[in-house]
């Protein structure tokens, strides 16, 4: 039993942990654009416009991490900003 749930936190993992955001200056959720914006109704390519545009916070490695806590403090401010 307990290897099978770790197992699926493995999984989960690699679409959304903690990590330390510079942004915030605190550990925060960090995911993929595609699950953030699944998290936060966003749309996967609004999520890299948002990245590009450096509306949010996000970290670079091998891939694109976003922080979700901006990406929903954005969403919150821009309710009449839609597009
Ligand atoms: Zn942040």
């Amino acid at each position: 039993m307990i290897e099978i749930d770790e197992r699926i936190a493995v999984t989960n993992s690699e679409e959304q942990f903690e990590a330390y955001c510079s942004g915030c200056k605190r550990m925060t959720e960090m995911a993929t654009p595609k699950t953030a914006g699944v998290l936060t109704e966003i749309s996967e390519r609004e999520v890299f416009r948002l990245i590009e545009s450096k509306e949010i916070h996000f970290i670079e490695n091998a891939r694109v991490l976003v922080c979700v806590a901006s990406l929903r403090e954005l969403k919150a401010d821009s309710n009449t900003a839609s597009e």
